[in-house]
């Protein structure tokens, strides 16, 4: 069976439209598995290369427009194309275990829209299990799903929130991320150490604040 579920995948788009919370793009990304579109875009980013002042007839970088092009839709933008959404298993819950599950330390690597630098961080989340449960590693799937993307963390934050309330089919779940900017390290300000901390809240974890207060220091 695929680990791939386009089809959650067009339906966690959905919802992420309702909530005003879709990655501004277009149609192109449906353009990415035809051949011909990529080598359309390896053309257009050595022609950029070069109007830049590269070589592109170096051997040293003759292959970087598509290794550029291939990282992008393959690894650092993947999330932008629902086809790959991953598939979740689930299991009805016949253990009774309702109290919160944490996942710490979850790897997020991302990249900021703005400056189009990467985003490295890591992610906690709490659920509070109802009816089913998923295979623990599938939420840190969803998370990298999300975090390949360009990205804002606000945004991020929310998207992973909303999705694991549909898939865990529960409001009870709590995001946070806590992340390192590299477009605040290598450019403007140049700040190595800043961190930026983001967090989002459905359900019990709201208006709970013991539960909360659990969360954080979980
Ligand atoms: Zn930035």
């Amino acid at each position: 069976m695929s680990s791939k579920d386009p089809i959650l995948g067009h339906q966690i788009q959905q919802l992420l439209i309702k909530h005003n919370l879709e990655n501004p793009t277009n149609s192109n990304v449906s353009n990415w598995q035809d051949e011909n579109y990529r080598n359309k875009l390896i053309q257009q980013y050595g022609e950029f290369l070069n109007n830049l002042g590269l070589d592109i007839t170096n051997p040293s970088i003759a292959k970087t427009p598509s290794r550029v092009i291939n990282f992008l839709i393959n690894e650092s933008f993947y999330g932008l194309d629902y086809n790959n959404f991953p598939r979740i298993s689930s299991n009805e819950n016949i253990y009774k275990y309702t109290a919160p599950l944490y996942s710490n330390n979850i790897t997020v690597h991302s990249t900021c829209e703005h400056h189009l630098v990467s985003i490295i961080g890591e992610a906690k989340i709490a659920y509070i299990p109802k009816d089913n449960i998923v295979g623990l590693s599938k939420i840190n799937r969803v998370v990298d799903f999300f975090a390949k993307r360009p990205q804002v963390q606000e945004r991020l934050t929310r998207q992973i929130l909303v999705a694991l309330q549909m898939i865990l089919g529960t409001e009870d779940v709590a995001v946070s991320i806590e992340a390192k900017h590299n477009c605040i390290v290598v450019r403007g300000v140049k700040n190595f150490n800043t961190t930026n901390s983001t967090f989002a809240f459905g359900g019990e974890f709201l208006v709970n604040d013991g539960l909360k207060n659990t969360f954080f220091q979980n």
